[in-house]
């Protein structure tokens, strides 16, 4: 069969060091402690019940933050007078009882923003303290974002499309992505309060994001969607480029052509996840050679060794071979990697030791897309080249669905699977050759992003 993808690489990618694409959205890549100035000005805002705790001030923080921000965007990009909220409200999900015009807050373990009052509440006793313990402190800042964006919503009305009959994953969206844009303002040097790097910093936030996704195999149609990890990256990350006007556009017909969250198919029994064993790197390599098959390079020949090139760059679990253009895996390990992801661990704080099935198939699935971009005479040792990768697998994963004579499908949960180790460190998905990646997870998300909605024609021009 033909191949869905086209990969028209061009060699000129190799001298220029590949730095072009290696920044956060034209920012540089920065590592430095993120979280509250220690110069931050005490916050002017009125807090019902609150406390001295870091949630507490961290909240404040941002309340404060967030309103210079949309003092200045409300009006600079709606034409409408910024309006704080009118009240703001700390409540321990696990003391006393607590009300707002949202009810009863006894056992809700929650943040979020109340129509009926205009108000924001957060648990400073339960949700914000774990959220720091897992994600740090940026996560209460990411989560208060979020919850101001949907004051804004509320202000924008018509400007931003909502009705009472707008899905709540149409909502979802647009508040994450007024935080992205929030962000930008953040990561750019313009808030008093808060100091964030474009590498950890972001990472981490981007986490925090990732981390309150709904589970794999939720419907975007279903009541209270937030939408996957993926989704809500998408959105983040739309506002963190193009600012709060494209958030204000998201509505429901350019979500469907777009977000990825689906219920499992009927009848997948493993909720998505298959063994990573000969047999799936067979059904691998088959979706890999149809899926490149017009990019006109010899395919890498996939081996089960040692996971390392003999005299060659090793990554293990899996490493491109150059010099006989084979993809060389560690079978055991990556059977170890490709466990389903461990939400209990991962909740506790822990890293997951499962990444999932798909995780494991990107990584090989990386190795094998530079075993390409060496046949068309693309670089494969620098920053671009590992971003480019990304966007290859990207690119596959969007045609895996489409492939016919294949059998390996994408099933609920597959991308965040890939996104979530993307986010990690020493992810192989965006790295060249030698193991070596771009810094900053935004950026390495982006990538595999850009392949996957848009397919293998931005890889190459993007990332030359
Ligand atoms: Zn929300």
């Amino acid at each position: 069969m033909a191949g869905v993808l086209v990969v028209s690489l061009t060699a000129c990618g190799g001298n220029d060091g590949g730095t072009a694409a290696a920044s956060v959205d034209g920012l540089p890549i920065t590592h430095f402690e993120s979280g509250l100035r220690p110069d931050a000005p005490p916050p002017d805002v009125q807090v019902r019940n609150v406390s001295d705790d870091q949630a507490d001030q961290l909240a404040m923080a941002t309340i404060a933050d967030v309103e210079t921000y949309w003092s200045k965007q409300l009006p600079g990009d709606f034409g409408v007078a910024f309006k704080p909220v009118s009240a703001l409200l700390s409540y321990d999900s696990d003391g006393p009882d607590q009300q707002n015009g949202c009810g009863d807050l006894k056992g809700i373990e929650n943040a979020f923003y109340c129509g009926a009052d205009d108000s924001i509440a957060w648990d400073r006793g339960v949700l914000l303290p774990t959220m720091i313990k897992q994600f740090g402190p940026l996560s209460v800042v990411t989560v208060l974002a979020h919850e101001f964006g949907h004051a804004v919503q509320y202000r924008l009305g018509k400007q931003a499309g909502i009705t009472r009959t707008t899905p709540t994953i149409v909502k979802e969206q647009q508040a994450d992505c007024f935080a992205g844009g929030y962000y930008h303002w953040v990561v750019a040097g313009d808030s008093r309060y808060f100091a964030v790097s474009t590498a950890e910093g972001l990472d981490a936030a981007l986490l925090s994001l990732f981390g309150v996704r709904d589970e794999a195999g939720t419907s975007a149609t279903a009541r209270g969607a937030h939408g996957t990890g993926f989704d809500r990256i998408f959105a983040f990350q739309l506002g963190f480029e193009q600012g709060p006007k494209a958030c204000a556009g998201i509505n429901e017909d350019n979500l469907k052509a777009r977000v990825a969250e689906r219920p499992f198919d009927p009848g997948d029994k493993n909720e998505g996840n298959i063994d990573i064993d000969d047999h799936a790197i067979e059904l691998l390599k088959q979706s890999l050679d149809a899926a490149f098959a017009g990019a006109k390079a010899s395919p890498p020949k996939i081996v089960d060794g040692s996971g390392r090139c003999q005299g060659g760059p090793s990554t293990p679990p899996a490493s491109y071979c150059p010099g006989d253009n084979t993809v060389d895996i560690d079978l055991p390990a990556l059977a170890a990697l490709g466990q389903p992801v461990d939400l209990e661990a991962e909740q506790s704080g822990q890293p997951s030791e499962g990444r999932g099935d798909f995780a494991a198939l990107s990584e090989v699935a990386s190795r094998y897309a530079l075993g390409i971009e060496k046949g068309v005479g693309a670089s494969i040792d620098n920053a671009n080249a590992g971003l480019r990768t990304a966007c290859l697998v990207g690119a596959w994963a969007g045609a895996v669905n489409k492939l016919t004579n294949t059998e390996l499908r994408l099933s609920a949960g597959d991308l965040d699977e890939a996104i979530s180790d993307l986010l990690r460190p020493d992810s192989l998905i965006a790295s060249d050759v030698n193991g070596q990646r771009v810094a900053a997870g935004f950026t390495r998300v982006e990538a595999m992003r850009t392949g996957y909605l848009q397919g293998s024609a931005p890889c190459s021009k993007n990332y030359a």
